[in-house]
């Protein structure tokens, strides 16, 4: 049997990407590669909703994405608000403080969501340059409310640039950049894209371009957005050599996605998301998070599960899923059902998991775990 890997990133890769993955490198300034990676812009925006945005595909990580979005937007000095939900919000923070920017982090318990009212206090405590806000933190698997944080921001402290993290977000939640009225989001290929790690994709409003345009001292070269924009606007032109092949499989998996219908793939998210849950609440694995994300589950062990057996018992059967991390790391363990992942492979994942329930000496009743996930 085939390795599922059910890791919140990477996510499995589809064969029809992977052989695109496969095919001729060709000259980065090709016409026919300049096709391929204007198409994969445009539909880059409309993955975000951002038919405003000015959108980017670079070689680099998720991680590059965070970094971009903070390097072009704030100079040394400026103010940023972090709204953390774990362990990716605390990101921001490190990155701040590499940044040498001045950065304050609103976080709460593990699970649970920075209510809208401390939001609306701090902001109006203090004038803050930009708002990160991580859309899936994918150490909690709790889901932001952007829509409503944005609006907030909106009213209360309108100059302030509002950027989101949606790298464990993109593809598998509604997004909306032009009408949540955002300033800079991102994601990785690696996570609901169902592409190989490997890119970063991006879109900035034109209010965060003018802040760019207006920096005049900057701690990036490779990301910086001004030496990128004239690539993105035509990609004859040349800065730094893009990941081609890669660029193949991206352009692929969002014809692949876009062909099945955002709505229809979000909606396939929250439907996997619904199964595993029903059939793990049945072997009392409970959700760490309050507000679950659909593309991921964070579940807390039973009484009695031992974290690195649980695991390791479930890779020989060929399911891989992560271990928690920071203060949940050995309590909790988390689980990928996004991107190109189809019901019948999180059936047989599921099957595993009670096979290891009960090697481990749990008691699970197999049919109802079963039915309660063919049911939901
Ligand atoms: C995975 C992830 C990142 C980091 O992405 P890398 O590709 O590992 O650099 C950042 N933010 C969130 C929410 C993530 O899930």
């Amino acid at each position: 049997m085939k390795e599922l890997l059910l890791i919140p990133g990477p996510t499995p890769v589809s064969e029809e990407v992977l052989s695109a993955l496969r095919k001729d490198t060709m000259a980065h300034t090709d016409d026919r590669f300049a096709k391929i990676m204007s198409d994969a812009l445009q539909k880059t925006k409309i993955l975000f909703g951002a038919e405003s945005g000015f959108p980017f595909i670079i070689a680099g990580s998720g991680t590059l994405g965070m970094e971009m979005a903070l390097t072009n937007i704030l100079n040394e000095g400026e103010n940023l608000l972090v709204i953390s939900h774990g362990f990716f919000g605390d990101r921001f923070v490190d990155l701040g403080h590499a940044l040498n920017i001045n950065t304050d982090v609103l976080k709460t318990d593990a699970g649970s969501c920075v209510p809208l009212e401390t939001i609306k206090n701090t902001l109006q405590s203090k004038h803050f340059h930009a708002v990160t806000i991580t859309h899936v933190d994918t150490s909690t698997g709790t889901l932001a409310d952007v829509e409503n944080i944005a609006r907030l921001i909106h009213e209360v402290s309108p100059d302030t640039l509002i950027v989101v993290d949606g790298v464990c977000a993109t593809g598998g939640v509604p997004e909306a950049f032009d009408d949540w009225g955002l300033d800079v989001i991102f994601t990785g290929s690696q996570k609901a894209l169902a592409v190989p790690p490997g890119l970063t994709l991006l879109a900035f409003s034109q209010r965060a371009i003018e802040k760019r345009k207006s920096m005049t001292k900057t701690r990036t070269y490779y990301g910086d957005i001004l030496r990128w924009m004239p690539v993105m606007a035509d990609p004859h032109k040349y800065f730094a050599t893009p990941a081609v092949n890669m660029v193949y499989a991206l352009d692929a998996s969002l014809n692949i996605i876009l062909n099945y219908g955002l709505e229809a793939y979000y909606k396939k998210h929250q439907d996997l998301a619904k199964k595993v849950r029903g059939a793990m609440e049945t072997l009392n694995f409970e959700l760490v998070s309050k507000n679950p994300a659909p593309t991921l589950s964070v579940f807390l062990f039973p009484q009695g599960v031992d974290d690195a057996t649980f695991r390791s018992k479930l890779a020989v059967k060929g399911v891989i899923v992560a271990g928690a991390l920071a203060e949940l790391q050995g309590k909790a363990f988390r689980m990928g059902h996004m991107g190109s992942v189809t019901e019948d492979e999180l059936f047989i994942a599921i099957k595993k998991i009670l096979e290891v329930c009960e090697e481990m000496g749990i008691r699970v009743d197999k049919g109802k775990a079963l039915d309660t996930f063919l049911e939901s």
